[in-house]
């Protein structure tokens, strides 16, 4: 009698463990085939469905304690509802989301990520969800009142984001020329630099620049003109139109009810 229970809570270790290695990111099911492991029926036979983000961009993804808490991950939720299944999530580096997608880790992303062009080459966007906008933050005594007095000054980003492309500047098409940019893999370590004085700015999107702010009041401040307009959008891999639907249907139907405002609301006014 004893065994056979050793024996029920090895098998249910090792079935734990299997299901665990699934959620680590194989991009393949149990029949070992990657193709199409983020399908509608794949994802209801496994029981769950895996988004990726890098939760390090309050409101919209941030860790409180030990949960990942946000906007996309309320959004996730519903999406993870309407198919009937669990939610599990990835935290990552912002540059490795794309290739979370394109190697099967993830079924989709949320991420406060800009549904730009480039990434459109690798991914699959669904309809726009936020508008948002690149912002400078500079020390309360600053001689950077403007954008263009970026000019000449060593600026902060993300690495990866669009702020940081629009920095580095690499086609010439930015207004401004700065002199130096540096990649944090946090917008929290950014923010450390400049009120340090490491850095003059850091160029990071405008709800997680007032967040950074509200948080260090007395140091830093938020200018008031902008850099970018930008839209997010959840990424999903290329041509999976199944679950790109039904992710825009969920947005559909969170905006109709009013609850996608709700959402806004509630994390873009918390403190
Ligand atoms: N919206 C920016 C981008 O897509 C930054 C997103 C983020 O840092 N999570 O690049």
């Amino acid at each position: 009698m004893k065994k056979s229970f050793k024996l029920m809570a090895v098998c249910l270790a090792a079935a734990t463990m299997l299901s665990m290695s699934a959620c680590g990111g194989k991009n393949s099911d149990e029949s070992g085939v990657s193709e199409g492991s983020s399908s509608l029926d794949n994802i209801k036979r496994n029981g769950y469905i895996t988004m990726s983000t890098n939760a390090e961009f309050e409101p919209f993804e941030y860790n409180e304690g030990s949960e990942i808490v946000g906007i996309d991950v309320e959004i996730s939720k519903k999406i993870a509802e309407k198919l009937g299944v669990k939610l599990r999530m990835n935290d990552v580096a912002f540059g490795a989301l794309i290739q979370e997608i394109t190697s099967g880790k993830a079924d989709f992303v949320a991420a406060g990520m800009t549904a730009d062009d480039d990434r459109r080459k690798n991914v699959d966007f669904s309809d726009n969800y936020f508008d948002a906008r690149q912002a400078v933050i500079v020390r309360l005594d600053s001689d950077i009142k403007e954008p263009k007095d970026l000019d000449g000054k060593k600026v902060g980003v993300q690495e990866g984001t669009t702020g940081d492309i629009y920095c580095t500047n690499e086609d010439g098409s930015s207004e401004i020329k700065v002199a130096s940019v540096e990649r944090y893999n946090k917008g929290m370590d950014a923010v450390s630099d400049l009120i340090s004085g490491r850095i003059d700015a850091v160029v990071i999107d405008d709800f997680p620049a007032d967040k950074f702010v509200d948080k260090n009041s007395s140091k830093i401040k938020k200018l008031e003109s902008m850099l970018t307009e930008e839209k997010y959008a959840i990424a999903v891999k290329k041509g999976n139109t199944e679950l790109m639907e039904l992710i825009n249907e969920v947005l559909k139907e969170m905006n109709e009810s009013g609850e996608m405002d709700q959402i806004l609301n509630q994390y873009l006014v918390k403190e």
